[in-house]
């Protein structure tokens, strides 16, 4: 049975959106601020406020307890094995050893459209609609992130 991200979405988004900022607390008050050439990548990017990005390096990229929100994180690949950033606002979760220049600047736009969109609870529910109704790998917010990679 395929898993109706669509249907499921306006339930699934307050608990998604509240997860997402309790993982972005956790960045900011544990995770790294940029090194200088960190910072240059970022607003080469179009980050306005890289000095409030934090990096947290991590053994694997947080799932979330609850069921029916790890359930549809886990059926749509938004957060699997074979994914090895996650951008909440301005906060980046990097699995250890994947820390590259490619995914770093592709996290760091994903920062920029959060400051387009003001928060995690603007940006996140117009990030999964796109990714609900025509797929991860053709989301604009995606294919954005992919075009600004260095
Ligand atoms: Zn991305």
């Amino acid at each position: 049975m395929e898993f109706d991200l669509q249907a499921a979405l306006p339930q699934l988004l307050p608990k998604a959106i509240a997860w997402a900022e309790a993982q972005a607390r956790r960045v900011t008050e544990t995770g790294e601020a940029l090194s200088e050439a960190g910072t240059v990548t970022a607003r080469r990017v179009g980050v306005e406020h890289p000095e409030l990005i934090r990096i947290l390096l991590v053994e694997e990229l947080p799932l979330p307890d609850e069921p029916s929100l790890r359930g549809a994180a886990v059926f749509t690949g938004l957060i699997g094995p074979h994914m090895a950033g996650l951008t909440l606002g301005h906060s980046i979760l990097i699995v250890k050893g994947a820390l590259d220049l490619r995914l770093f600047s592709h996290e760091c736009r994903h920062v920029h459209q959060y400051e387009q969109h003001g928060s995690i609870s603007v940006f996140l529910p117009v990030y999964l609609q796109q990714i609900a109704t025509v797929g991860y790998a053709n989301a604009p917010l995606e294919q954005d992130a992919r075009a600004y990679e260095q």
